[in-house]
């Protein structure tokens, strides 16, 4: 099952790329809200496998699946190699920072460059279903609405402009957020765990990874995030880039107006932004 959001109105994707409204699909049962399905997302699960047709869509309508998430985390240093990449050493505890909201982007939306230090780092999103406090390990990924494909878009000066660095503003300048294109229901992903990672820039190859490479695995950031924090439906954990960011690089390399992101991972989804 896949679910978009389609100009503020939640869809289905069906297998021939065709959406179908969940409002008018269900009768007026399901709200048009996306942020209104997290909670009941056992029904938009029942009724997706009722539902047939479909009717084209163009990708530029496609918004944030979820567009107002109450809380947005990064986890920093989340792939053994990034870790070794930027210096730092190994982390035991998940290194946990916000992306203020007013970051999210669409899925195929515009990055602002407004300084010379904009840095990518694409990274499989979760999106929280109906939340909670104290989640178990063993019970994460039924708190897990679905996965997306996101880019944590950063930049590196304001991310270490204090000492100690206080990353949340270096993350959430305008439009640092972009994740999408839809969202797929965990339940359905087969290798859920192991997922292929691929970010070009201009068609260059940037950043490829696997999700089996996370030092902290999905259900260990819901287990770990919830026994602190109430997650909330629609929370968006950003759970961490692979090697191949461009400050790491020598020379350093920055995204500049004109360059196209396209992030991919395998299953899920891809995503295209414009630099401008
Ligand atoms: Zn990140």
């Amino acid at each position: 099952m896949r679910v978009a959001n389609l100009q503020g109105r939640a869809a289905f994707i069906t297998p021939e790329n065709l959406a179908i409204d969940i409002e008018r699909a269900s009768s007026g049962a399901l709200p048009h809200d996306p942020m209104q399905l997290f909670e009941r997302w056992a029904q938009v699960r029942k009724l997706a496998a009722t539902v047939h047709g479909g009717v084209p869509f163009a990708a530029a309508d496609l918004d944030a699946p979820s567009p107002l998430p109450r809380q947005i985390f990064g986890i920093g240093l989340n792939y053994r190699e990034h870790a070794v990449e930027t210096g730092a050493p190994i982390p035991d505890t998940p290194l946990t920072f916000t992306k203020f909201a007013s970051a999210v982007n669409k899925p195929f939306g515009d990055i602002p460059i407004e300084v010379s230090t904009t840095d990518w780092e694409i990274e499989l999103v979760v999106v929280i279903g109906s939340g909670g406090r104290n989640i178990a390990e063993s019970a994460a990924w039924d708190a897990v609405a679905g996965l997306c494909v996101g880019q944590d878009i950063s930049d590196r000066v304001l991310q270490r402009a204090t000492q100690p660095p206080q990353f949340n503003l270096g993350k959430s300048r305008r439009g640092y957020a972009p994740f999408g294109p839809w969202l797929v229901d965990a339940t359905t992903v087969s290798n859920r765990d192991a997922l292929a990672l691929t970010c070009t820039l201009n068609g260059e190859v940037v950043q490829q990874s696997n999700s089996s490479d996370l030092i902290f695995s999905i259900p260990q950031l819901v287990a770990y995030l919830s026994s602190i924090v109430e997650l909330c439906p629609g929370d968006a954990i950003f759970t961490g880039t692979p090697s191949g960011v461009g400050g790491a690089r020598t020379p350093p390399r920055f995204l500049t107006s004109g360059d196209v992101l396209v992030s991919t991972i395998d299953g899920v989804g891809s995503i295209t932004n414009h630099c401008v």
